[in-house]
């Protein structure tokens, strides 16, 4: 998946992929939840506008609770960009780790 975006400064249209985030695992997570530990996952990006060289980050949040449920941050921190409308943000992909378990051969 893409998320595309503006430049604040020079609105140009920029575009980053999904797949190159790295996440992290926050230890901020509430672990004595009745449906199991909640998980807490982050993951930031930048890089500079082509055009202007102005310093662009994102930063993206999403929660795991309960457990194979992820819940994402609709509106992420972000510097020197305008999110468009409508536009999905990133999140950890765990459902590639589920399927890949069910591959299981028989
Ligand atoms: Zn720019």
């Amino acid at each position: 998946m893409t998320m595309k975006f503006e430049c604040k400064k020079c609105r140009k249209e920029h575009e980053m992929s999904c797949a190159e985030l790295d996440w992290e695992l926050v230890d901020d997570a509430d672990p004595d939840r009745e449906m199991g530990p909640e998980s807490h996952y982050t993951a930031s990006w930048e890089s500079f506008c082509d055009n202007c060289g102005n310093n662009m980050t994102i930063e993206f949040s999403c929660w795991e609770y309960p457990q194979g449920v992820i819940e994402v941050e609709d509106d992420p921190n972000t510097q020197g960009i305008k999110l468009l409308p409508d536009e999905e943000t990133c999140c950890i992909n765990v459902e590639s780790e589920e399927e890949n378990n069910e591959e299981e051969p028989f």
